[in-house]
């Protein structure tokens, strides 16, 4: 119906919203059904018609009302600015993927030769330039394998090696990581038995001697990644587990392949096997910077043994994990790397530089020394000098609703932008989410 066709005496105001159809034409719907499926559209649609009946917006806003209702995005998930200052924030994803494996995501979403040789035209092994990558960064593992998260390496480790055997662990390491997740009740779940060694503050090498015998599986090192143990402690290293006759598999966390002197409490996976462990595990979305994913870095027959075992293809990730993966181990410094490197001069600089451009607009912005954190289970205790803008407390919730969504943290009263895990080409849209913000 068209709307100039409706009597202008008509006393009913409802006659005059126009029909679904109609609204649906308006160039901006009908682009946006293009990016959120027209189901998404048409709801927002019937809603604002819903508005217009009952008088709360007049019958010609259905349009606009409907395109301001629209979800930015086609999924519930909204892009952030990790503007808390911890680099890994597990609540906001962990590590941000660099723009090479963005890019390859974007290529291995479609059709994709993810287990097959264009060469040949043959069936291939899945994964195995990601393998190779991982390989030739660390050269002390002969075999490497991949799965959906660091819980689930461990998992197939224990369900692989262990299962209905004893996994000999320290109480030093019995480690809840977060959420709840505890690492040996997960341990337990896959049948294996957890056989505690040592204390909560110090177990020896002979702790461990003691307890490995014929039901052992493996020997179990786990990082105590998110908290410290100081005072009279004392651990044993894995290359004084190495004698044993059984094999010592060691949980890293954080998923560093070589030393990072930034972080030198740290452990990677070069050094590990270096100092005889046989099978390294640790999780992708930490400090290496990449997707959710779990990696096995070690010898050739176990972690044959663990990639043929029939639960391996429960924990198999996908084309797009393994393709995000390969182009973090290959490729340029990630978002994560760049965030811990930053300088804290530049940091400052950056702070001053928002806030000044901030203040001019009117806004009580001021540029502050911070602490930042890696956060995401990975070098517990160490700060980060950084920078942040503080701005009044009510920003904070303001800037959370934007879009893009700006998430600071509330610190004596200020809402503070930390600029450590916010890569520099965001500054402008950080400003503008500010901007916005304040916007009466
Ligand atoms: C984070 C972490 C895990 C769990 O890894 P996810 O990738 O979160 O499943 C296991 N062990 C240690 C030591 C960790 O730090």
């Amino acid at each position: 119906m068209d709307r100039e066709a409706v009597p202008v005496a008509e006393e009913d105001g409802r006659r005059r919203i126009a029909r679904t159809d109609v609204v649906l034409a308006d160039p901006r719907l009908a682009g946006a059904a293009g990016r959120l499926g027209r189901g998404v559209v048409k709801a927002a649609v019937v809603a604002a018609q819903r508005r217009a009946r009952s008088g709360e917006i007049p019958p010609d806003a259905v349009a606009d009302a409907a395109v301001a209702s629209l979800p930015p995005t086609a999924s519930g998930l909204r892009p952030v600015i990790n503007a808390t200052g911890v680099l890994l924030h597990t609540n906001l994803g962990r590590a941000p993927l660099s723009d090479a494996a963005r890019g390859a995501v974007a290529v291995a979403s479609g059709a994709t030769d993810v287990e097959l040789d264009l060469a040949t035209g043959r069936r291939a092994k899945r994964g195995r330039s990601v393998l190779d990558a991982l390989l030739e960064r660390v050269p002390q593992a002969e075999a490497a394998h991949v799965v959906n998260n660091g819980a689930a390496a461990l998992v197939l480790a224990a369900t692989a090696l262990a299962a209905g055997r004893e996994i000999v662990i320290s109480r030093g390491e019995m480690v809840e990581i977060g959420d709840g997740f505890r690492i040996p009740e997960l341990l337990a779940a896959t049948g294996a038995v957890l056989r505690e060694v040592g204390t909560t503050n110090r177990t020896s090498p002979d702790d461990y001697a003691a307890a490995v015998g014929e039901r052992t599986g493996f020997i179990l090192k786990v990082h105590p990644s998110n908290f410290r143990v100081a005072g009279f402690t004392r651990a044993a290293d894995v290359s004084e587990l190495t004698g044993l006759g059984v094999p010592v598999v060691a949980d890293i966390g954080s998923g560093l392949l070589a030393p990072e002197p930034l972080l030198p409490d740290e452990p990677d996976a070069a050094s590990v096997l270096k100092a005889g462990a046989d099978l390294v595990t640790a999780s992708g979305d930490k400090l290496l910077g990449g997707p959710q994913c779990g990696l096995l870095l070690g010898r050739e027959d176990v972690v044959r043994r663990l990639a043929r075992h029939p639960i391996a293809r429960a924990l198999r990730v996908g084309k797009m994990t393994l393709a995000a993966l390969e182009a973090t181990v290959r490729g340029p410094r990630t978002p994560t790397e760049e965030a811990l490197r930053a300088g804290a001069a530049a940091l400052r600089e950056r702070a001053e530089r928002l806030a000044a451009r901030l203040r001019e607009e009117g806004i009580d912005a001021a540029a502050v020394d911070s602490g930042a954190a890696v956060g995401g289970g990975g070098a517990p205790g160490v700060v980060l000098p950084s920078a942040a803008v503080a701005l009044p407390e009510p920003f904070a919730a303001r800037l959370r609703r934007g879009v893009p969504a700006v998430m600071g943290r509330v610190e004596d009263g200020r809402c503070l932008l930390d600029l450590r895990a916010v890569p520099p080409g965001e500054d402008a849209a950080v400003a503008a989410a500010v901007r916005e913000a304040a916007a009466p």
